[in-house]
């Protein structure tokens, strides 16, 4: 093969990525029309399809700039006459960038109540560029949206709300969200930040640092403090909203530096110190630890899984084109049994992990709406974990396959996207709650609330007899989480083996049911304890039915 020939493959497999990655994702479709219809999904998927237009005319282009190292955010701690403004200053693709996704609506749907599955296509789309530069400054500032809708006074929220769902980029007010501090982010009870009443009988003054301040550009930050008077832990924080200037300087706070993080660059994350920054509080204050778990943060869990299934897609569509046109001993890559396998297994766990996010959301639209049942709210409580814990590792795997697949080419960041896809895969998994503490939070869960019987009861309806060892799986799983419930020390040493059991018998599930029972199938095999690919006699099968698609 000539250089020129070898190029032109390269052009082939570069021209095969869809001019719409909306139009051209039935399985994504077929979800969408089997809880949505008529005149919503119709509008849906017209704001989706424009979207994902924009996404590779507008988005790709500027992302692919502002998100390599030498166009980075940087921070300005003064302006040209020596005042201290702290700003943060971008390349201006980046604003190029964020004007078509505050434009797709993805943030101003929050506004009205029940928009989940808008909002998860939106974001699900935007996430096929590992697009955490504005997916997080948009899940930041939905989360704090709906705090203001559902918990604010009325005053609170008319007075910061209407800016946080401003369709206009340029005109839209961002929200950030700022729990972490440095001794730690898991343990938030540890919080020492702390809130004094002002003396105005409304509002309170903030003093102490946060540690990891991702939009540290924010216009509005939602900030956790500590009440003075109030019980040690969590029970002692309130919520507030923090807005970043009052009369035009700054609102108590300086900005030490900007992170240099392995992953999600293209997002400014920084180090704030609060002294007497002005707050208004967000719902009672003695539930301010239960507004920002179960609002802002379930939020933030549910759109980072959203962000790992887009980016599964992502690796998916990049490798199997790959495979497609690279050819090495003479023939296209995807001929090798080993290449084909593992394309299968990215594929099953990239359809897998968004048939379980879109069950999610789907509870997260009922609650949202305020239609949502005590069993919706028990399923929710524990789908929300559990998705952002499985699928934030399974985005992480599926990206580095994608790499293997490209070759050493995989991990050259001008030559394709993964290399960001993956580390930013990464840092999902630690934030919105690592993997210990999302495993913890279930097993705290499982213990006060009948979720494991919700969740066998949900389960079970849907599980479908084209597939053999669903139930059978199902059943294991749900024995072992049991057992984790009812023996602490036994929960302490096999609680994540059982939550890994859990989340991929679900896949399956939602799979089978979603008109993928070769991909069930395959998901279930592979990922069952003691997996062996030599007894394994039906592989081959279901990896060319699974790629013939
Ligand atoms: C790029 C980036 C941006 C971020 N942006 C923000 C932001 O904007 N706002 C914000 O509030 N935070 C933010 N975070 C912080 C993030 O939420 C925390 O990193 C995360 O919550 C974990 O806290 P930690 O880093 O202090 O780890 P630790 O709490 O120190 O945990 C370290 C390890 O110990 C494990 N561990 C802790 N407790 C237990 C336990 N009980 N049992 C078993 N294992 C345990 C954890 O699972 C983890 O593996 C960001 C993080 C990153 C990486």
């Amino acid at each position: 093969m000539t250089y020129d020939e070898a190029r032109a493959q390269l052009i082939a497999w570069r021209d095969a990525y869809p001019d719409n990655p909306f139009e051209s994702d039935t399985f994504l479709r077929r979800l969408l029309a089997r809880y949505l219809d008529g005149a919503r999904l119709g509008a849906l998927e017209r704001r989706a399809s424009a979207f994902a237009a924009a996404m590779t005319t507008v988005v790709a282009p500027a992302a692919a700039r502002y998100e390599q190292r030498a166009h980075l955010a940087e921070f300005a701690p003064y302006d040209g006459i020596g005042r201290r403004v702290d700003r943060v200053d971008f390349d201006p693709s980046y604003h190029v960038a964020g004007e078509a996704v505050w434009a797709s609506g993805v943030v101003s749907l929050s506004g009205e109540p029940g928009r989940a599955f808008e909002q998860a296509t939106l974001l699900y789309l935007l996430s096929l560029e590992g697009e955490a530069g504005h997916a997080c400054p948009a899940t930041c500032t939905i989360g704090l949206a709906r705090a203001l809708r559902r918990r604010a006074d009325e005053g609170v929220r008319d007075h910061f709300l209407p800016a946080l769902l401003e369709v206009d980029y340029a005109r839209a007010d961002r929200g950030a969200q700022f729990l972490t501090e440095v001794q730690g982010g898991s343990d938030v009870g540890a919080n020492a930040c702390v809130a004094e009443p002002s003396g105005d009988g409304e509002t309170y003054l903030i003093t102490g640092e946060k540690w990891f301040c991702s939009v540290a550009d924010a216009d509005q930050f939602f900030v956790t403090a500590r009440i003075p008077g109030a019980p040690a832990g969590t029970a002692g924080l309130g919520s507030f909203v923090v807005p970043r200037e009052l009369d035009g300087r700054p609102n108590g706070f300086a900005l030490r530096r900007l992170k240099d993080k392995l992953g999600t660059r293209g997002l400014a994350s920084g180090e704030i110190d609060f002294l007497n920054a002005r707050a208004w509080p967000i719902g009672p204050l003695e539930e301010g630890f239960r507004t920002a778990v179960s609002i802002v943060l379930n939020t933030s869990r549910w759109m980072t899984a959203i962000g790992a299934a887009g980016i599964m897609r992502r690796a998916v569509l990049e490798a199997r084109a790959f495979a497609h046109h690279r050819e090495a001993f003479g023939q296209p890559i995807e001929r090798f049994a080993a290449v084909r396998t593992t394309l299968a297994d990215m594929a099953v766990n990239a359809d897998g992990a968004l048939a379980l996010v879109m069950a999610l959301t789907d509870v997260e639209d009922r609650i949202d709406a305020g239609r949502a049942s005590e069993d919706d709210v028990h399923w929710h409580r524990l789908l929300v974990n559990l998705v952002k814990y499985l699928t934030s590792r399974q985005a992480t795997s599926v990206a580095r396959d994608g790499i293997e697949v490209l070759g050493g080419n995989g991990t050259i960041e001008e030559f394709s996207v993964l290399p960001r896809l993956y580390r930013d895969a990464i840092v999902y998994e630690s934030w919105e709650g690592t993997h210990n503490v999302l495993a913890a939070q279930v097993l705290n869960d499982l213990a006060r609330l009948p979720l494991l019987e919700v969740a066998a009861s949900r389960l079970r309806a849907l599980v479908s007899g084209d597939v053999a060892g669903l139930n059978d799986g199902l059943t294991l799983a749900l024995e072992g989480l049991t057992r984790c419930r009812d023996d602490r020390e036994f929960a302490a040493w096999h609680l994540r083996d059982a939550l890994d059991r859990l989340g991929y018998v679900a896949e399956a599930i939602y799979l089978a049911e979603a008109g993928k029972p070769v991909a069930a199938r395959h998901l279930l095999a592979r990922q069952s304890p003691g997996y062996d690919a030599a007894t394994d006699t039906g592989l081959a099968e279901r990896v060319d039915k699974i790629l013939s698609v």
